[in-house]
């Protein structure tokens, strides 16, 4: 099929990732249209109103200082920050012992202390070698990329405490195992994020700031700044034709099959959501293993709802790390006015699997349970219980990203975001800063929009 193009440029996916790019075609007075599956924008980021000016990011949820592309859209989008709740003691809690310590340093003991100031420049020495951009061409980019983040701890002797501290970090921060992930996707990640402190830390780091209102906002303000009927809910597309003189993206959508013809196209999902779209031409071999070599995260978010904060009142910050049951990471999301206490658990990786094993009350006992450890027993009386496991998401099948297996890197190369014809990808994978993050994920649309709008004549 060919004929004038109805748009210049059709992004598939109303994610971050393809708000930024429509946003960005639209600012250069191009036609756009976004067709997106689900039938609300914000992808992995959903915000749940809870009323009394409550609410709960169901999924992304911070942002950090350096992280200026989501920072300009929140600012751009009249959506105001505060800062994540962190006055008084974090809790760590390994090995059946509970500590408490101030600042971010947990108090575990001189030894393992040692061991874990020994990780954290190893692998920061060793992500400082790794370019975001072009892992595949770090020095050792094979060795690494054939060993997972499991064996490189082992090779280098880091003891119990270090080893669990960064395996249930990293459950939250990939929603996988160290034996899931290739050690290179681990480096180039941190490499990508601006160090471990800013992969990790609160204050100073990606978890300093929330939206007022809930992340979804700024997306919510995305969108309503394109053209009226701009963005297609309940859209999802299942093939992409690329004739050499434009695109025609087909799919199924709630009034019947619809098809829009475009000069090109931005395809802005997960990239193992690739998968279900049917590509003609058919895609080269490296970049169809983007969409089959790649796997998500699973991971799955658990929220209680007091009618206080009152591990404040006991002089805990609410941010707690836990091997002693699922929702192994907590933090305060409490409404910056206090007015309820809400507490946060984060279950990923095998954490997640063992969840989606139980039924709703086995979930909601195991999690509080871990709860109560940290915070005593008023914490298993909530008045109000949510969760969400993104491993159970159609339009996600997973979060908070989506991990490389040992050898995807090294053979798909640059293939993640290289504009295949008329195909342009973007989605928060394909960034090179801020991989994984809300910021990716519109510096991936961005990206994506110039390379379509480069060639565009309007
Ligand atoms: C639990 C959780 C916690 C997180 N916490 C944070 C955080 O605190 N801070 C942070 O910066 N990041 C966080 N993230 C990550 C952040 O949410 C993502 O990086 C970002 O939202 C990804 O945006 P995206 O546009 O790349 O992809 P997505 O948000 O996944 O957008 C893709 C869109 O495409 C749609 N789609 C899929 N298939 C099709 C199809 N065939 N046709 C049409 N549409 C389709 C989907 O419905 C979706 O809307 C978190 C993620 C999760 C899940």
């Amino acid at each position: 099929m060919s004929g004038i193009p109805d748009f210049d440029v059709i992004v598939v996916g109303a994610g971050f990732s393809g708000l930024a790019a429509a946003v960005a075609v639209a600012d250069s007075g191009g036609r756009v249209a976004v067709l997106e599956a689900r039938d609300r924008v914000g992808g992995r980021v959903e915000t749940e109103d809870l009323g009394g000016g409550a609410w709960i990011d169901l999924g992304g949820t911070w942002a950090g200082p350096a992280q200026d592309r989501i920072l300009h859209m929140a600012e751009r989008f009249g959506v105001e920050l505060f800062e994540q709740y962190a006055d008084g003691k974090n809790v760590v809690d390994l090995g059946g012992r509970l500590r408490s310590y101030s600042g971010t340093i947990p108090r575990v003991g001189l030894g393992p202390l040692l061991d874990m100031g020994r990780l954290q420049f190893s692998a920061g020495r060793a992500a400082k070698k790794v370019d975001p951009a072009a892992p595949w061409d770090a020095r050792n980019a094979g060795f690494l990329d054939a060993i997972t983040l499991a064996d490189w701890l082992r090779n280098h002797r880091f003891g119990e405490v270090a080893t669990s501290l960064l395996s249930i970090a990293g459950r939250t921060v990939w929603g996988a195992e160290p034996r899931e992930m290739s050690m290179l996707y681990v480096l180039q990640y941190i490499s990508s994020a601006g160090g471990l402190n800013a992969l990790l830390d609160t204050e100073g780091g990606g978890q300093h700031w929330r939206f007022q209102g809930g992340a979804s906002m700024v997306a919510q303000g995305m969108a309503s700044s394109l053209p009226q009927g701009a963005v297609k809910l309940g859209h999802p597309v299942s093939e992409i034709v690329d004739d050499g003189a434009g695109v025609t993206i087909s799919g199924q959508g709630p009034d019947g099959p619809f098809e829009l013809r475009g000069g090109r196209v931005v395809v802005a999902l997960p990239s193992p959501l690739r998968s279900k779209i049917s590509f003609s031409p058919e895609l080269p071999v490296e970049a169809a293993s983007a969409a089959t070599g790649w796997k998500m995260g699973n991971l799955t978010k658990c929220f209680a709802v007091y009618d206080e904060p009152f591990w404040r009142k006991d002089g805990f910050t609410g941010e707690a790390l836990t091997d002693a049951a699922p929702g192994a990471l907590t933090f305060d999301v409490s409404p910056p006015d206090g007015s309820c206490g809400i507490l946060v658990g984060f279950a990923g990786g095998d954490d997640a699997r063992t969840l989606e094993g139980l039924d709703s009350n086995g979930r909601r006992d195991l999690v509080l349970a871990g709860f109560a450890r940290l915070y005593g027993e008023k914490a298993l009386r909530p008045d109000g219980w949510w969760e969400r496991a993104w491993g159970a998401q159609e339009w996600s099948r997973g979060g908070p990203v989506a991990i490389a297996p040992p050898g995807a890197l090294t053979f798909a190369r640059d293939a993640l975001a290289k504009p295949f014809g008329r195909i342009h990808w973007a989605g928060t994978e394909t960034s090179q800063l801020r991989a994984g993050f809300i910021d990716g994920a519109i510096r991936s649309g961005e990206r994506a929009a110039s390379e379509a709008i480069g060639f565009a004549e309007f």
